[in-house]
């Protein structure tokens, strides 16, 4: 898993207070011991379970928290597609993207306010991995100093 500060710097690039970043990010780690992570290992994403666990988050800590969670989700994904060895670099960048794409097409046109929401955050992550996904890799490949 990438390391708190490469968390909390990403997540401040979304304008996202770094308080609120720490704190959900540990809880994700730490609490619920990634049980919530299922829907991004794996191949596919499970939609029905993201929208389950994502309520919960929603309700508890609000918009900013939903946009740390899925933030959070995604630069574990990077994580472990990167150190898997499976995947150029190159190759993870895309592959996490497309699988940000697909869960807002998948939610796009849901009713639920919690649906358009993530829609529009999924978006937003996948525009700061087109922004910023050099950087991003350097900080999470193996033996990175942040
Ligand atoms: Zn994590």
């Amino acid at each position: 898993m990438p390391a708190m500060p490469v968390h909390r710097k990403y997540a401040q690039m979304l304008g996202l207070d770094s308080k609120m970043c720490s704190m959900i990010d540990s809880y994700i780690d730490r609490v619920k011991r990634h049980r919530f992570g299922n829907f991004t290992v794996g191949e596919t994403w499970s939609t029905s379970e993201l929208l389950n666990v994502a309520e919960l988050f929603y309700e508890r800590f609000g918009e900013s928290g939903l946009r740390v969670f899925v933030l959070h989700h995604t630069l574990d994904a990077i994580c472990r597609l990167l150190h898997s060895g499976r995947a150029s670099r190159e190759r993870v960048l895309v592959e996490v993207s497309a699988r940000l794409d697909e869960l807002a097409r998948g939610l796009s046109g849901g009713e639920r306010e919690l649906c358009k929401l993530l829609t529009e955050i999924a978006t937003e992550v996948r525009g700061l991995l087109e922004r910023e996904g050099e950087e991003l890799l350097e900080d999470i490949a193996p033996g990175a100093v942040l």
